[in-house]
This record gives structure tokens, C-alpha cells and sequence, in this order.
């Protein structure tokens, strides 16, 4: 028995969790790291009995949001928070494919997700569910930003107190969206490494649920319903290809996760593992650097340079689990610089209407460059993850067009501009 100030609850007796280095097991209580090695810990399900009981048929007359696939989420019954989260678009982008040479191409478009308009909405949804389970009132987070957003517009929701740690030097839209809903905000002097260090601490010395450290193994389990939704949206099938932007490494390996789980389940037919690659911003870069170096470990890096602050960490957490995901699927990283990024971003605003924050700049930059290097499966849909959104990082789009003078409310005016006259 770990030794915890939070009280764990038992459910049906379907998850645990499994020492990801180890293999050890250990009930599901509010534990991040394994007893025996010190590795992370993650969820799993006993889901041969959730075979022909969880149907296509059932899932789909549920609500429209995360919970949808609850059966296959760490929580002990009717969740009551994260409701309206999830289920975001997964539209055919025939543009953008024929620009970048690929064929079936889909955009999975997270920079619509309620409430805060990011992928991380459905991993709070998921951990703020079990920390009400665990009995935790207080919430809190080590956040390059959009992490921040949804912990603190959910702990609002909850009628939570949460403590948001942030590196100082954060966008200022991604500031004033978490500081609007009424949480304690501090501004940590130094990088993304630096406050979540800071927050291992922090969890250690209160009661506090931090989504990302001590809540973690339930918090990453959220990232899987953005594969699940792929695959019911592509008619109940898995895409050959899935491209994701990597901070910490954990949404990748989920994506891996959940294809596996819904194969396992019985939901969709079984085929070939879909191909995860993973998107980095040349400013840092550590887990695509160890692909292309085929490495057996990630190199930390001091301090990051780029753009895509969201995807800013020098440290993943889950870095070597994002590498073997790549490899053992036959997938594959790439990077892209500040330039490059904006261009990305340019390209999907232009081609397929979808505004990004700089993160999706960095997947679609490494599309292009997975694409003209062959390295996706030819047959069989290509799905990007967009998993941001540009009015939070307006900024860096401003290059992507001109702004002319004003001109004088008169018809003349236009003519001249159109060159008609
Ligand atoms: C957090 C985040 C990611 C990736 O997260 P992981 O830590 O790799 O799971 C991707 N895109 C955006 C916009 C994010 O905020
Ligand atoms: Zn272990």
C-alpha cells in the first residue's frame, strides 16, 4: 500500500495500474509512480470483458463529448465533469493533401474543443473526473500554456480552487484565458522544466491534485479519446497514418494506445498498427532528434528556442514511450523551424480555413517534410492533429499577410485597389 493524504476509490474492478518500466501492478489509486522502480504508472483495462458488451451501436446514442467512451476511461461512474468536451471535427482536407502530396488527407480539428479551444480540454475533463473521485478539492498544474486554460476554466465549472504554474514568459492570450476564470496564477521565474519541478514538489508537500504529476496516469489517459473519435469519424477504422505534435510525448503514445485498445475491444476490424509520427519544433526537438539519431534515450535540452511555446518542454516525460511508439509503429519524427511554422500555419489557414496556434504550424511543417521524405504509408488515410488554436498565439501568424494603409470610405478608393481604373 503507497502511503497518500488522498483516499483512492475502488471501481469495478476493471483498471489498474501498470508500471510502464516494471510491469508491476498496483490498484487505481492516486499514485504516479511505481512502488518497486520509480517508473510512471499507466491505466489499464481488463477489456476482454468489455468484448461485444461496449457496441458501436451503444457509443453512438451517447452524448457527443469524451464520455462517450467511458468504459474505456478511468473513472467510477456517471462523470459529471468534462461534460460538452471532446468530439471535435475530423474534416477531409483535399487542399492542403494536394498541396503537400498526400493522398486522404484529414485534419482532426482540436482547435475547436470546449471549453478553451485545445487538445488539453480532454485531458483535464478526464482528470478533474477522478480527482472528484479521489475526494481532492484543490487542482492545480504545470502548464506551457493551454493546460493552464482548461485546468482553470474547468476547476471554474467544478466549483474547484486551482493553482496554476506557469513559466513567466507565456503568451499574453494564453495568460488572460486563465486568469480570467478566477485562479490563483503564479508566474514562475524560468522554463517549462523548472515549474514542473517545482510542481513534483508542490503535490508532495499539499493534497493537491496536480492533472500533470500526481494525477498524471489519469490525466494522459484523456488524450486517448482524440484517437478514439478518429477512428469512429473515419466510419469505425483506423487511418494508416496519424502526425501529432509532441511536448511531453504523451498524446502520441495514447493515440498508439487507444487504435490498440478499440482493436482489442472489437470495435474496429483488425489491421495494420496505424503509423505514429511525431512533430517537434527545431527549437526543441529532443524526442525527434533521438528518432533520427536512433538513440535509446533522449537528451534533455536546457533551454528552448522556438516559437511553439505550447510544445516547449527540454525534459518529456514521456519521451522515450513517444520514441518507441514512433518506431515499433513505423512512424517516424520530424522538426520545424520558426519560419517553417509560420508557413504551416499559413498553409492550413489559407487551404483549409482552420487557424492554428504555432503548435499545428509544427504538424503541418512536418507533414510536408514526412511526406516529400516518403515515409507514410501510401494507402489510407493521413490524419494531422490540429491541436491548438491561432487566437492564442495571434502573434506569430502576423507575418503571414500584409496589412495596407486605410483608405477613404469611397468607391474610388476600391476601383484603385482593384486596379480597375
Ligand atoms: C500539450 C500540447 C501538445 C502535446 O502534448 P503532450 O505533452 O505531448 O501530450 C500538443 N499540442 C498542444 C497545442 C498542446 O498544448
Ligand atoms: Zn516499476
Amino acid at each position: 500500500m503507497q502511503e497518500s493524504a488522498i483516499q483512492p476509490v475502488h471501481r469495478s474492478g476493471l483498471e489498474v495500474l501498470k508500471c510502464r518500466i516494471c510491469a508491476a501492478v498496483t490498484e487505481a489509486g492516486p499514485y504516479h509512480v511505481c512502488e518497486e522502480c520509480f517508473g510512471p504508472l499507466e491505466v489499464e483495462y481488463e477489456l476482454e470483458s468489455l468484448r461485444g458488451v461496449l457496441t458501436r451501436e451503444k457509443i453512438e446514442r451517447r452524448p457527443s463529448d469524451v464520455w462517450r467512451y467511458r468504459e474505456l476511461l478511468p473513472t467510477a461512474g456517471e462523470p459529471t465533469r468534462g461534460i460538452g468536451v471532446g468530439w471535435t471535427p475530423l474534416l477531409p482536407a483535399p487542399r492542403l493533401g494536394r498541396a503537400l502530396g498526400i493522398d486522404d488527407l484529414w485534419i482532426k480539428v482540436d482547435s475547436s474543443n470546449h471549453p478553451t479551444q485545445s487538445f488539453k480540454d480532454r485531458v483535464v475533463a478526464v482528470a478533474l473526473q477522478r480527482a472528484g473521485e479521489f475526494g481532492i478539492d484543490v487542482v492545480g498544474c504545470a502548464s506551457t500554456g493551454n493546460l493552464a486554460n482548461s485546468v482553470a476554466a474547468q476547476a471554474a465549472t467544478a466549483g474547484l480552487s486551482a493553482w496554476i504554474f506557469i513559466p513567466e514568459d507565456l503568451e499574453p492570450e494564453k495568460i488572460v484565458a486563465t486568469g480570467v476564470h478566477g485562479v490563483r496564477l503564479v508566474r514562475i521565474r524560468g522554463v517549462y522544466d523548472d515549474v514542473n519541478r517545482l510542481c513534483a514538489e508542490v503535490a508532495d508537500r499539499f493534497s493537491w491534485g496536480i492533472v500533470n504529476v500526481n494525477l498524471r496516469a489519469y490525466y494522459s489517459e484523456g488524450s486517448k479519446t482524440m484517437g478514439f473519435e478518429i477512428a469512429e469519424q473515419l466510419g469505425w477504422s483506423l487511418p494508416a497514418n496519424v502526425i501529432a505534435p509532441m511536448a511531453g510525448g504523451s498524446l502520441i503514445t495514447k493515440l498508439r494506445k487507444s487504435f490498440a485498445e478499440l482493436v482489442t475491444v472489437g470495435l474496429v476490424p483488425a489491421a495494420a498498427e496505424p503509423r505514429c509520427f511525431g512533430a517537434q519544433a527545431a527549437g526543441c526537438d529532443p524526442i525527434v532528434a533521438a528518432v533520427l539519431d536512433g538513440a535509446a534515450r533522449i537528451t534533455p535540452l536546457r533551454s528552448p528556442r522556438t516559437i511553439a511555446r505550447s510544445l516547449a518542454i527540454g525534459n518529456p516525460a514521456d519521451g522515450i514511450f513517444a520514441l518507441a511508439t514512433m518506431r515499433e509503429t513505423g512512424g517516424w519524427g520530424a522538426s520545424a523551424s520558426d519560419g517553417e511554422i509560420v508557413e504551416g500555419i499559413r498553409l492550413l489557414a489559407t487551404l483549409e480555413g482552420v487557424f492554428t496556434e504555432t503548435a499545428g504550424g509544427v504538424t503541418v511543417a512536418a507533414a510536408a517534410k514526412l511526406a516529400a521524405e516518403g515515409r507514410l504509408a501510401r494507402s489510407g488515410p493521413t490524419v494531422i492533429c490540429v491541436t491548438g488554436n491561432g487566437l492564442k498565439t495571434a502573434e506569430a501568424a502576423r507575418s503571414t499577410f500584409e496589412l495596407g494603409e486605410p483608405v477613404e470610405p469611397r468607391l474610388a478608393e476600391v476601383e484603385r485597389l482593384a486596379g480597375s481604373v
